[in-house]
């Protein structure tokens, strides 16, 4: 019998949303086409379509806790990526395990602050909370610009003022800030190209930019583009290739958006050139 070897894995704790658009089923989908082995801690359930938000239940923090050490003791991980996180007890819940783990894994941060539609999917004494124990143990935190605004505090409507915010996240301790323009023409319909901003502890920065039409919009791409980059982080890529090659393939994943939901619909899967996989195989 052939050795299989220990996959990479990457735990991932959020929100449920039923129809899979984005939350923790869109990152099950985006890690297992990466070839990455999922472990999932439901932190809060909601009900909703592309249209609308209609209930949220947080889970209890004691829960929560508990399943992420019930992941961690049988299979571990390498990585462990937050999303949704819904409460202020939930995050100290995440931030005691992360803190264990030490560096034991990598922490990815989406800080999932409100849905498109508007509903809070973090209370507001959550965000600080999440600033003081999760940004400092960061490898990467991954804020659209309202998210960096409401994390900041600094208005957030041009490159200028991205770099501003990440300046501010690497201050708090993060070792590394992706802030995502993708909302920018918003502010400067002009702008022909849209850029995400990486920039790290260690003074590197990187401007991955694209043109602005990707097509309609859709559900569940901040979700897609930080399981994607915590699965390159587990597959062994550096972090910066981890997000640029996260980013290409959430542009294909757009490209193949499937013509499912009745707003801003899903987006197609991610998979990854075969050739990418490592065999898990020894012979
Ligand atoms: N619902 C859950 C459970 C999420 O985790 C997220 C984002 O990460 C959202 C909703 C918001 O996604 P979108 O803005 O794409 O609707």
């Amino acid at each position: 019998m052939p050795e299989i070897e220990i996959p990479p894995r990457v735990l991932v704790v959020g929100g449920t949303d039923p129809t899979s658009g984005a939350g923790l089923f869109r990152d099950v989908q985006t890690l297992s086409g990466l070839g990455v082995y999922v472990t999932g801690v439901v932190a809060a359930v909601t009900v909703q379509t592309s249209r609308s938000v209609s209930d949220v239940v947080a889970l209890p923090a004691s829960v929560v806790g508990a399943q992420m050490d019930a992941a961690l003791e049988e299979i571990g991980t390498d990585v462990v990526k937050t999303g949704m996180l819904g409460t202020l007890d939930v995050v100290h819940a995440v931030a005691d395990r992360v803190e264990r783990l030490g560096a034991g894994a990598r922490l990815v941060i989406d800080p999932v602050l409100v849905a498109s539609s508007g509903r809070a999917l973090l209370a507001a004494d959550g965000v600080q909370a999440m600033l003081e124990r999760l940004v400092p143990r960061a490898a990467l935190v991954t804020p659209n610009l309202l998210e960096a605004e409401r994390l900041t505090g600094i208005a957030v409507r041009s490159r200028e003022d991205m770099g501003r915010a990440a300046d501010v996240l690497l201050a708090h301790g993060a070792s590394a800030v992706l802030i995502k323009g993708g909302h920018l023409p918003e502010f400067d319909p002009e702008l022909d190209e849209i850029g995400d901003l990486l920039r790290t502890l260690d003074g590197d920065e990187f401007w991955i930019t694209r043109s602005r039409r990707l097509g309609p919009s859709r559900r569940g791409t901040g979700c897609t583009l930080a399981s994607a980059i915590a699965g390159g982080i587990a597959l062994g890529l550096t972090l910066r290739d981890a997000v640029e090659s996260a980013r290409s393939a959430l542009d294909r994943a757009w490209e193949t958006a499937p013509p499912l939901g009745k707003k801003a619909g899903p987006l197609g899967f991610v998979a990854v050139a075969p050739e990418k996989v490592p065999a898990f195989e020894k012979s």
